[in-house]
């Protein structure tokens, strides 16, 4: 059984994890405030906000009460303010609807299939949420008597809003825990890179040292899962956040107009940065997603989902090569196919090429490959297996196409399939493939003696096939 926090019909429960969540990171957000008020790093709005994107049953009226409900209970409780947190707090509801409400419409994020689409837009939503948060916040907070620092307090705030959404938000929403990538030692290189890049930021010192730790992210994008380089891209931002507010990195404020503070700047910068590894993970995920794609319309048939001829040949490729291992093929050819077509449509064709991919399927032993390898024909090879084996298995076939009558619209129609088989020690040749050709055309010949000599059986092996032009058998 899973332990899961939220579920969708325990709406009270739901409420009461808001509301605890809510003035437990609300606390911690007041524990990180700094000496001028506004918090280092305010994670509540961006973890609500994920929170009910990546769960949109979440996002009702109701909760937004419990988690408004949970911001003044911190206030009230922990910073000893009464009246006042009721009109701040909302600053911080606005940012978790406008980012909840632009997001909430892109589901796929959850399953790890965000695109480029999807990340730039985190970009202009989260900077139309922190501008109206700040806004609200620094009116609700100090009033517009002074316009400069009306000015700072908006712009301290925006770009703090700004930097902890963009640093959070694709976390949250990229964080996917069944990922198909494998960790390898070597799987930590780009990860310790960031880390080296980091130290040499703080080294170096100036301005330009924010922007040090971007190839170990870029390079962390192009190997790494998607969340991995989102968990890094973000805390590399706090980090460098956390060296700058405590003067270990050092940037010059010279040059900055009065109402832009270097922290101010810097958050802004940070959040600019992230953007580019976002965007190269993403790129990177959507271009192997098309090659899986590519691959499978590739390598499968779409109307009886087996191999396809080039998906069998492909199989046989990343198959070990051993010389003295044996390599049989069976070729079926369904018979009179154009006439089923004839007398009962491209439709009740297909329906029997199913039906007969079905049989095969069930009726091949779990070592084989079976392939559609055309039209009407078939192939299955079985590695290991010795010539009275491998026309026992095509027996087995032809007797699970022929033994059945097949139920169309129509009515019954009996169905028979003829079979060749050919079977080779591997030599000095390296590939499977290279085997596989010459087995196709003995396999060949043999299904053209079994069409020759009446259909509906198989020709082993060890018959000499009939040559194109010898007169009929029957
Ligand atoms: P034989 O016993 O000699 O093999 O006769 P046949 O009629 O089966 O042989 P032929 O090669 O003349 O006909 C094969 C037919 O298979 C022709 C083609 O239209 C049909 N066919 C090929 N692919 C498909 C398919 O995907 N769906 C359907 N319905 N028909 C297909
Ligand atoms: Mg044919
Ligand atoms: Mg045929």
């Amino acid at each position: 059984m899973t332990f899961r926090v939220f579920r969708e019909k325990n709406t009270v429960a739901n409420g009461l994890v808001i509301f605890f969540l809510t003035a437990f990171l609300c606390a911690i957000g007041s524990h990180l405030r700094l000496p001028m008020v506004l918090s280092l790093f305010w994670i509540v709005n961006a973890v609500i906000a994920g929170l009910f994107i990546r769960k949109p049953w979440l996002h009702t009226p109701l909760n937004y009460l419990w988690c408004y409900g949970g911001m003044v209970a911190n206030d009230v409780l922990f910073s000893g303010w009464a009246m006042e947190s009721f009109t701040i707090n909302i600053a911080n509801i606005i940012f978790i609807l406008i980012a909840s409400c632009a997001l909430n419409r892109y589901p796929p994020y959850l399953q790890g299939k965000a695109n480029i689409r999807h990340i730039m837009l985190i970009f202009p939503v989260c900077l139309l949420a922190a501008l109206a948060c700040g806004l609200w916040g620094a009116l609700a907070s100090g009033g517009i008597n002074s316009g400069i620092a009306f000015m700072l307090s908006a712009g301290d705030w925006s770009s703090e809003q700004f930097s902890t959404g963009l640093l959070l938000l694709p976390l949250i929403l990229t964080f996917y825990r069944r990922s198909d990538y494998h960790w390898r030692l070597h799987s930590l290189l780009p990860i310790g890179s960031v880390i080296l890049l980091l130290a040499a930021a703080i080294m170096l010192g100036g301005p330009g040292s924010l922007a040090l730790p971007l190839p170990g992210l870029i390079w962390c994008a192009l190997v790494l899962p998607i969340s991995v380089t989102c968990l890094m891209t973000c805390l590399t931002g706090v980090a460098e956040i956390m060296l700058i507010y405590m003067n270990i990195i050092r940037v010059s404020s010279g040059f900055l107009p009065s109402a832009v503070t270097p922290l101010i700047s810097v958050r802004l910068g940070i959040a600019a940065l992230a953007l580019t590894p976002y965007m190269v993970a993403v790129s990177l995920e959507a271009i192997r997603e098309l090659n899986r794609q590519l691959a499978t319309r590739a390598n499968y048939d779409f109307l009886t989902r087996l191999l396809s001829r080039a998906g069998l040949f492909d199989s046989l490729t990343r198959q070990p090569f051993r010389p003295g291992k044996t390599m049989g093929l069976i070729l079926l050819d369904v018979d009179f196919f154009k006439q089923i077509n004839d007398n009962y449509g491209h439709d009740g064709g297909d329906l029997v090429l199913r039906e007969i991919s079905r049989r095969l399927a069930g009726s091949v032993v779990p070592s084989a490959r079976l392939s559609r390898f055309g039209g009407e024909e078939f192939a299955v090879v079985l590695f290991e297996c010795d010539e009275p084996r491998l026309y026992r298995q095509a027996e087995a076939l032809r007797l699970a196409v022929s033994g059945e009558p097949f139920t169309v619209v129509q009515g019954e129609i009996p169905v028979s399939v003829s079979l060749g088989t050919a079977l080779e020690i591997a030599g000095e040749d390296k590939n499977w493939t290279t085997v596989m050709n010459r087995l196709v055309s003995v396999a060949d010949s043999h299904l053209y003696s079994s069409k020759r000599s009446g259909r509906n059986r198989t020709t082993p092996v060890w018959q000499e096939p009939a040559r194109p032009g010898e007169p009929d058998i029957d």
